[in-house]
């Protein structure tokens, strides 16, 4: 069975870019859902069995940080794995995001980086950070 994953960027172009190289990246897809910001994230959430979230930090409406943190207010996703990818440079922000359990890749990312980091989070079964 495929993984169901759910990209969340304000930018459509990274999103697609995300799932191209998902595609490049030999990992078994199943359905890919894209929201624009966390309120459509949480959304999708709510209603698409999904295993895990790609996520951007700086968006508008509702940021990453924040939707990380309704995600684990709700013990129906929280313990979904979440991948955080951004060129954010603030060493704070990053580490409040890995601290709630989230995994840290910087852009730019390879096909492998993206691979390695799921298979790791889906794997190990420690999802809670
Ligand atoms: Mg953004």
């Amino acid at each position: 069975m495929g993984i169901n994953i759910l990209i969340v960027d304000d930018s459509s172009v990274m999103r697609t870019m995300i799932l191209k190289t998902l595609r490049m990246s030999g990992l078994s897809l199943g359905d890919v859902y894209g929201a624009s910001n966390g309120v459509e994230g949480l959304e999708i959430l709510s209603r698409q069995w999904t295993d895990l979230v790609i996520l951007d930090i700086n968006m508008p409406v509702m940021n990453g940080e924040d939707m990380m943190i309704r995600m684990k207010e709700n013990p129906e996703t929280r313990d979904i794995p979440v991948i955080i990818i951004s060129t954010e440079g603030s060493k704070t922000r990053i580490e409040g995001l890995v601290k709630m359990g989230a995994t840290f890749i910087r852009k730019p990312f390879t096909p492998e980086i993206i691979r390695d980091a799921i298979n790791q989070r889906l794997s190990t079964g420690d999802n809670h950070g």
